[in-house]
């Protein structure tokens, strides 16, 4: 097959990385929707989210002990008085109005710090006699009491739009009584897998086919990052059918097709896309699995859309996803960009392999708390599911590395 100048554009992991993440900032973000502080867990933030009150909204005792004037405490042992009682949640009208020298008021966490108190000391270094108190530790002024507001101020800003809820997100809107929030809506996401030896899952495949694995796990990916997947028939090796199905993809937000992009007679995806005027802004990286990897532009009837081809090899295609197209769907999705970064681990046993490629290998951490380690998973390369399967990450290799000795830190990208 003839040479097409789209050929030249092979780029070393981090330039196509980066390639990826430069289109992705020009997206603009999805309409959005309502969802109820539940199912918001996931999703990606639509609406600011501010502070309806001062956080704490009162200097908040983080302690059990006695509220007290810290001045009163310079010499220990010390006596003090004890003029009342606050715990969490108690009226305004039975809180002691104030605190006076030689006074102590006995609080519980979470509760409000009377006025003229300026430190709580721990109910361990207390011992109680009736209305008194005795006292056996210094306090410092602030100790244990959080000031109101110096968690957030009302009115500021808590959570932006872009941010996905996690968790903490949802304490945080939860924490301000938003009991609904505006979301993005979901981009749709065209998975196209390409291949005359490929055949659907409910099919029986005939000796030299294959099941169609790409499509469910690009699709599971797909939900993993906050898009909502369209599944394409399978295409042929064969150009006229193949465009019309890239042509459907294209009526999607982004387009995800897998196979057919090789250097093989049948690998006829870049040629198809080149003859429907598709723009490429890289056609390989310098990486393992994966190397074949595209990513460009095409224009749809409405718009222009971005499509990647993954090489279908199994672990390729996932692996790819996960590089380049995860930035780019969580861009269409509404996502604030992020930048990939890797863990470390320390390696178990000895990887050798050949330079020139950034690998990313299937491998398993284990170990227990800080005592972890990574290791290579045997595997037949990159059509290897099964390995891929068993394995929970991938180490990372530079292409410059040849030999990694055990012991050795290693960059980790978790699955
Ligand atoms: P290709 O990238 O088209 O050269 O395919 C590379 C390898 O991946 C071949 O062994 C294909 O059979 C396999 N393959 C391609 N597409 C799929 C798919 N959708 N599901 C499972 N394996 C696939
Ligand atoms: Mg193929």
């Amino acid at each position: 097959m003839s040479a097409t100048p789209v050929d030249a554009k092979l780029l070393t992991f981090e330039n196509a990385r980066r390639t990826a993440e430069e289109h992705a900032a020009r997206v603009h973000p999805p309409a959005t929707e309502s969802a109820d502080l539940l199912d918001a867990a996931g999703r990606v933030l639509a609406e600011p989210v501010t502070a309806d009150r001062d956080f704490p909204p009162f200097p908040r005792a983080t302690r059990d002990g006695y509220a007290v004037r810290a001045a009163d405490l310079s010499h220990v042992p010390a006596t003090l008085d004890v003029i009342g009682e606050i715990k969490a949640g108690e009226q305004t009208d039975k809180i002691p109005s104030a605190v006076g020298h030689g006074q102590a008021v006995s609080i519980m966490t979470g509760a409000p710090v009377p006025a003229g108190a300026d430190a709580i000391v721990m109910v361990e270094y207390t011992s109680r006699r009736g209305d008194a108190v005795q006292i056996t530790k210094q306090a410092t002024p602030g100790e244990s009491i959080v000031p109101r507001g110096a968690e957030a101020r009302q009115g500021s800003l808590l959570l932006d739009r872009g941010r996905r809820l996690n968790a903490p997100a949802i304490a945080l809107a939860a924490s301000v009584g938003k009991s609904r929030l505006q979301v993005y809506c979901r981009p749709r996401v065209a998975v196209l897998a390409t291949g005359d030896e490929i055949v659907d899952i409910n099919s029986t495949p005939g000796p030299v086919q294959i099941r169609n694995s790409n499509t469910y796990s690009l699709a599971a990916q797909i939900r993993e990052t906050g898009g909502e997947p369209v599944l394409l028939p399978i295409a042929p090796d064969e150009p006229h059918a193949l465009r019309r199905l890239i042509e459907q993809g294209l009526a999607s937000d982004l387009l995800l097709i897998t196979g057919g992009v090789s250097m093989g007679r049948y690998d006829l995806v870049e040629q198809v896309l080149s003859e429907m005027k598709a723009e490429f802004f890289f056609t390989g990286a310098q990486i393992q699995p994966g190397r074949p990897v595209v990513f460009g532009r095409c224009a749809d009837a409405s718009a222009q859309k971005y499509f990647f081809g993954l090489p279908g090899n199994p672990v390729s295609t996932m692996v790819t996803f996960d590089l380049f197209v995860a930035p780019m769907l969580a861009a269409l999705a509404g996502a604030s960009p992020q930048k990939l970064t890797f863990l470390h681990a320390r390696l178990k046993s000895d990887i050798r392999v050949k330079t020139g490629l950034k690998r990313f290998l299937p491998a398993i951490l284990a170990g227990e708390f800080e005592n972890s380690s990574v290791e290579l998973m045997p595997w037949q390369g990159s059509g290897d599911i099964a390995a891929t399967a068993r394995a929970n990450c991938y180490v990372v290799i530079p292409p410059d590395r040849e030999h990694i000795p055990a012991g050795d830190w290693v960059a980790v990208m978790p699955r």
